[in-house]
């Protein structure tokens, strides 16, 4: 397999763009070599620019549930754009997409469209702040929550994959008002909430979390944190922008049967257009201006392309089986596991849903401490020999694999086999 087109590629966008990409993992630090351009996908599959295909478990980092390119999202934006790209003025389609996201996830009462995750999650925060008087949060560690400043400490994903946990330019003083626990660990939050509750505004959570990879709540953490927020009025946010029309349809929220106060989400909901959105209880959520005095806009949000993908994609999503594309991805894993038994190769796999992630170590991973013993360099060997047999993966070893409902059982079984020939190409190094 040759990849020239996609090395010239990258050279020229390391001469207009700081590292040639516009989000730091797509620069493949993690792994080695250049990353691939892609010139278009269709379904579970991922064609670049020197005419190779692959079998995605990227998918746009799980936006696309429904694959590459789905029909009735492409006609939906199609009709989309011939109306106007944007409008600066409300339009019915977005009581629309709030009215079935409230109605999959009863938890959010009111819902307010933003354009990408991190606002979703940052906008939250400070609602959180005005509606308690409080100035603290609390976050895990190895938990994504996007780019803003307070959530950009410890914050597992890109900043693990590229080995800045906090990143600079993040004031002394913002950081400082973020408190960050081990995932998993209820005695130590417990133990700080007794402490400090007056200070603290939220407790901000990735339900099952997939940015140090996949890492499962362990049984009664959700809970925990449901009761422990309740009890002192903090306000408990669960950001559902990986797992919101993932897990369930609906959330991890369904899932665990543990609701928050507020809710972040992001990616699927767009139906792979730029969008984000927040919500939950009206007590917090009429806090929000023009109805209250806490402080949020967006010249393009609500947006009637993203907005009208997003109509299109939860529409189609309400009459899928997730069941069915959890035993599919249980297929794929077991298939996987059995070969490095096999081999005798030592690894962790996490699974939840149709999202997992492999990792490099024999010991069990319920946290970024765990996560960490993680064998990078062994990944990146296993992921360039996955890429050669036309398995495109996540270029870090912290990321999840994400499947689609376009993703077949001849998809997973070309999987399988590569994932052997892989492995028996890593045991000969
Ligand atoms: C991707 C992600 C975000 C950030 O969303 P963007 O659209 O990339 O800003 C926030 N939280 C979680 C859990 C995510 O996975």
């Amino acid at each position: 397999m040759r990849f020239d087109k996609s090395k010239k590629h990258f050279e020229d966008a390391l001469a207009a763009m700081p590292g040639g990409v516009s989000s730091p993992v797509r620069a493949y630090r993690a792994v080695g070599g250049h990353p691939l351009f892609i010139r278009r996908g269709r379904g579970s599959k991922l064609y670049d620019e020197d005419g190779n295909g692959f079998i995605d478990y990227v998918m746009s980092w799980g936006a696309l549930v429904l694959g590459h390119a789905d029909p009735s999202v492409v006609r939906a934006i199609r009709a989309a754009a011939g109306r106007g790209t944007s409008y600066g003025a409300p339009t019915s389609q977005e009581t629309k997409l709030c009215r079935l996201i409230s109605a999959a996830i009863p938890s959010i009462e009111r819902l307010r469209l933003v354009n990408s995750g991190t606002e979703a999650t940052m906008s939250a925060i400070r609602l959180s702040r005005g509606f308690t008087g409080r100035d603290k949060i609390i976050k895990f560690e190895g938990c994504y929550h996007g780019h803003s400043d307070g959530l950009l400490v410890r914050a597992g994903s890109g900043a693990m994959t590229c080995g800045v946990p906090d990143s600079a330019g993040v004031p002394r003083g913002i950081a400082d008002e973020t408190i960050v626990c081990p995932y998993n660990d209820v005695d130590s939050i417990a133990s700080i909430i007794r402490k400090r509750h007056r200070e603290i505004a939220c407790v901000i959570v990735e339900p099952v979390c997939a940015n140090m990879g996949v890492v499962l709540p362990r049984d009664g953490f959700l809970a925990a944190l449901r009761e422990l927020t309740a009890a002192h009025g903090i306000v408990l946010i669960f950001d559902e922008v990986i797992t919101g029309f993932r897990l369930t349809y609906g959330g991890a929220q369904k899932l665990y049967n543990v609701s928050p106060d507020l809710t972040c989400l992001g990616k699927i909901i767009g139906g792979g257009l730029p969008i984000g959105a927040y919500g939950g209880r009206a007590e917090i959520m009429e806090r929000l201006s023009p109805a209250g005095p806490v402080y949020q806009a967006g010249t393009l949000s609500g947006n009637p392309i993203a907005v009208n993908s997003g109509l299109a994609a939860l529409k189609e999503l309400a009459h899928l089986d997730y069941r069915a594309l959890d035993e599919r991805t249980q297929l794929l894993c077991d298939g996987m596991v059995e070969g490095m038994k096999r081999e005798g190769v030592g690894f962790t796999l996490n699974r939840a849903g149709s999202m997992f992630t492999l990792f490099s170590t024999s010991s069990e991973v319920t946290d970024y401490q765990g996560a960490k013993r993680a064998d990078t360099a062994a990944y990146a060997r296993y992921f360039w020999s996955m890429l050669k047999k036309g398995i495109n993966l996540p270029p870090s070893q912290f990321e999840a694999n994400f499947l689609s409902f376009k993703h077949s059982r001849n998809d997973i079984k070309q999987t399988i086999s590569s994932h052997n020939a892989a492995l028996r190409f890593a045991a000969t190094k």
